[in-house]
């Protein structure tokens, strides 16, 4: 059994990086002989086929074509301009990565807020062609998005703040995305809206505060999450 010379945690397969830490166990000291003589615990993975995904996948992703094309082409044939096939796309993609994303692959609840929200955000922004103004993409829709999210996870953060460091980075993602309509509405209009500036002065509390209280946690959780 490997023992990592950083965490001290045993190792029961043969690895050449500690799965908790990250480290390379090899520059940590550990000899390759060691790592040798330590079984393999798991089988070897076969090929994964190339149409791969469930039958949910399979049956969603068909029938979503389907009614793309069929609205595509009516709409070119009858009324000449593409519209309403722009909505439909877009309710179609939500759903799946909503169930996909949202639903199936964020494990901490923190996480599927923020998939929720950048989801929310693609989804709007593709939408933003047949929407009568569009300029309320940037100036009420995306940061009441942002905000509600930060508001969300603030206050799990506040109920978790024992066990802060799982969740920092998701805040800190939130946090940020929430100048994004701020600088956008800026750039585009010269003046910013309300809205926008609230959810921006939030992002802002929230960053200040969390850099003043919690930046060691925060260096170390970049360290592990991105191995630099
Ligand atoms: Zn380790």
């Amino acid at each position: 059994m490997i023992k990592c010379p950083y965490c001290k945690v045993s190792i029961a397969t043969r690895t050449d990086v500690c799965p908790l830490c990250h480290k390379n166990l090899i520059e940590a000291g550990v000899s390759k002989d060691e790592i040798k003589k330590t079984p393999l615990d798991f089988p070897k993975k076969g090929k994964v086929p190339a149409l791969s995904g469930t039958l949910f996948d399979k049956v969603y992703l068909l029938c979503a074509l389907n009614v793309v094309l069929v609205s595509l082409a009516v709409e070119l044939i009858v009324f000449e301009h593409i519209k309403v096939s722009w909505l439909i796309l877009s309710i179609i993609a939500y759903f799946y990565l909503f169930l996909r994303v949202t639903i199936r692959k964020a494990n901490l609840f923190p996480q599927k807020v923020l998939f929720q929200a950048l989801i929310l955000s693609v989804v709007v922004i593709c939408t933003r062609r047949i929407l009568p103004e569009p300029d309320a993409i940037f100036e009420y829709i995306l940061p009441v998005i942002y905000l509600i999210s930060m508001i969300i996870m603030g206050i799990f953060f506040i109920v978790n703040y024992k066990k802060p460091s799982r969740y920092l980075l998701n805040l800190i993602t939130i946090a940020a995305l929430g100048f994004l309509p701020f600088c956008v509405d800026l750039i585009e209009d010269v003046h910013a809206h309300p809205m926008s500036i609230i959810t921006a002065s939030l992002g802002a509390a929230i960053l200040i505060t969390l850099f003043a209280f919690y930046a060691k946690t925060i260096v170390s959780e970049l360290k592990r999450n991105f191995h630099v």
